[in-house]
């Protein structure tokens, strides 16, 4: 793993929470970002070296939808950024980690992106990503 790439936060309305982070952060979202296939609406910020993902579903049956049912809004996931996102997918497979996407798919923000699932790693999901090109 290269570094902490970016903590994705749950949220009910990116409208009012855009504006909410752009004070806590100081710094303005750089990009909003729909991932369809994930049902997902996104914004960024950067922080340092790393990013904050906040993330808002955009349909009812999503599995952000289905997050904040059960816990409400707030912490959903870590991203680590990986050199080689095949390779460690193995790797961690190997290792006995359970995914949730067995190969990358594409993610927001020009990354491939995949899940470990939350049973497998002390109830934290973790993103891998890797930059599409890099
Ligand atoms: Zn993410």
């Amino acid at each position: 793993m290269k570094r902490i790439e970016h903590l994705g936060i749950a949220v009910e309305s990116l409208e009012k929470s855009i504006p909410l982070f752009e004070a806590l952060l100081n710094t303005p979202c750089y990009k909003k970002e729909g991932v369809a296939s994930e049902g997902v609406q996104t914004a960024f910020f950067q922080v340092g070296e790393s990013k904050i993902e906040l993330l808002e579903a955009s349909k009812p049956d999503s599995p952000i939808a289905k997050f904040l049912e059960k816990n409400g809004p707030g912490f959903h996931h870590v991203a680590f950024e990986v050199a080689d996102i095949d390779a460690e997918l193995e790797r961690l497979e190997k290792a006995g980690f359970q995914l949730i996407h067995q190969s990358p798919k594409d993610g927001a923000d020009n990354k491939r992106i995949a899940f470990l699932h939350p049973k497998s790693t002390n109830g934290l999901l973790v993103e891998l990503c890797q930059e599409k090109n890099a």
